[in-house]
């Protein structure tokens, strides 16, 4: 287990990541502005170019290319974003999350309360 105050390997830069790109999707607006929908296209496609795993982000931007980030509302984004990590979690052998529990996941907590 790495040390919390040690440089991110791939795997913690992963996670906290995703944790902020998620909670982002999660609070977005359901009715958008023009400038936040641009906002979100200018932030993925930036964040694709910067990606500190060189490898990591060249697939990130061919897959921006197939699958443009959809901004319409906070479904859309935040389903878009769930299938996006789905296809790098098959691509690392990882198990597909559920994409009906990602705002009980990102934003609302559980059913059963156990983020309460
Ligand atoms: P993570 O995949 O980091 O997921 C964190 C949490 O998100 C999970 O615990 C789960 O609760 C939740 N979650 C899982 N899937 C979904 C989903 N579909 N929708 C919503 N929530 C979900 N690593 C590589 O080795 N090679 C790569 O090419 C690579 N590319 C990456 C590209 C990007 C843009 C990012 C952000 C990360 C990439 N990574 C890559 C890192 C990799 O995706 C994981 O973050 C890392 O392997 C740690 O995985 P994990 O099992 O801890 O969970």
């Amino acid at each position: 287990m790495p040390r919390e105050d040690c440089p991110l390997d791939k795997s913690r830069l992963g996670q906290s990541t995703w944790g902020l790109l998620h909670t982002m999707a999660a609070f977005y607006s359901d009715n958008p502005t023009d400038n936040q929908k641009k906002d979100v296209k200018t932030f993925f496609d930036v964040l694709s170019r910067l990606y500190p795993c060189e490898y990591c982000a060249q697939d990130f931007r061919k897959d921006l290319r197939e699958n443009p980030v959809q901004v319409n509302s906070q479904k859309d984004f935040s389903q878009w974003l769930c299938q996006f990590h789905n296809r790098v979690n098959v691509k690392l052998g990882k198990p597909e999350f559920d994409c009906s529990k990602v705002n009980e996941r990102w934003r609302d907590g559980w059913l059963d309360g156990s983020c309460d």
